[in-house]
């Protein structure tokens, strides 16, 4: 304290590890690969055909993320004598889903390019399976200025990880034990349950159906569950993958529709790990619509992120019943 500003910085080294939290007992990714190698925009998007790293004539494009957490030649780990650490081995994607700069979400693409999005997600996963490091493959992707998504131009990410994340592993617990208990799947379960009860439901197809769960955190939370048990989406049939696209393609449109302005949301997929068997697990999709059923946004903030339990302010049944209309109304032609 007391030097020149400049003096007391820290040195710029590159700091790229996982940092283990002996508290919650989970993995915190840490990088200053942006600190550390600044990087000037160019003009223009970086993934519009003929930007410097996308070429032409493709549909679809996976490209290296620019500042990825998670890279396959990681620096050695700070050392550091009680708290523990690990290189951050793994792989950070982009997957540009469309060469149409302003092709929108998912559900303007259509169901023929979200075939082709699915197909590629399915390879990649096909792909590092393979790899002895890669443990987990988290596919997701964020939507809306809202929530900080500054490139318009379609696309998602794919993060290969070197651990089970955290929500996947309490997925797995729990129904590992319900299965023990039980001798039937959890997802499965719910699956019927939610066929039955149908208010919740918001689009039925012939092999999958999409439902706001009883449970939802967020407003517009909507579950996308397969109706045949499979772990990995790479088992998911080709006849199967077609439906969902479809299926996507109404959910998402339905979302956008709700209130006049689209959904900001994020849509991830939930998927068994790379490694072992996991039986008793069944993948599935999961979109968090950030608006209320009041139109204004939801925030995740003091009871959500330091209790850790989220606070719903109508109900699922409400919100299903709202997407399901502006789905019918505004989504089946
Ligand atoms: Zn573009
Ligand atoms: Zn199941
Ligand atoms: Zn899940």
């Amino acid at each position: 304290m007391g030097q020149e500003g400049e003096e007391s910085k820290p040195p710029r080294r590159l700091v790229q590890e996982l940092r283990w939290d002996p508290i919650l007992g989970e993995w915190v990714m840490v990088s200053n690969l942006r600190e550390a190698r600044p990087w000037r925009p160019r003009s223009g998007c970086p993934f519009c055909p003929g930007a410097p790293e996308t070429g032409y004539g493709w549909d679809v494009l996976v490209l290296d993320n620019k500042f990825p957490m998670l890279v396959q030649d990681p620096p050695e780990p700070t050392r550091h004598s009680f708290y523990r650490v690990a290189p951050a081995r793994g792989k950070c994607l982009v997957v540009v889903e469309s060469p149409r700069h302003d092709a929108g979400d998912l559900d303007e693409l259509g169901a023929n390019q979200v075939y082709k999005v699915m197909k590629t997600i399915q390879s990649l996963v096909e792909k590092y399976k393979e790899e002895e490091w890669a443990i987990y493959l988290l596919y997701f992707r964020n939507k809306g200025e809202e929530i900080g998504v500054s490139l318009t131009h379609p696309h998602a990410q794919v993060y290969v990880t070197p651990f089970i994340p955290s929500k996947i592993l309490r997925e797995l617990e729990n129904s590992r034990r319900y299965y023990e208990k039980n001798s039937e799947c959890l997802f499965c379960r719910i699956l019927r349950v939610e066929e039955s009860d149908k208010v919740r439901v918001v689009y039925s197809s012939r092999r999958w159906l999409a439902f706001i769960p009883f449970f939802a955190h967020w407003p517009f939370e909507v579950h996308i569950y397969p109706r045949r048990h499979v772990q990995l989406f790479t088992e998911v049939s080709d006849e199967e993958l077609e439906d969902l696209a479809s299926v996507l393609v109404k959910v998402l449109c339905g979302l956008n529709r709700v209130f006049n302005k689209p959904m900001p949301h994020m849509m991830v997929l939930h998927q068994a790990p790379l490694k072992g068997r996991h039986e008793d697990y069944h993948l599935h999709f999961e979109i968090y619509g950030a608006y209320r059923v009041s139109g204004r946004l939801k925030y995740a903030a003091g009871m959500e992120m330091g209790g850790g339990n989220f606070t719903y302010d109508s109900t699922p049944e409400q919100a299903a019943h709202m997407l399901r209309a502006s789905l019918q109304k505004k989504c089946i032609s």
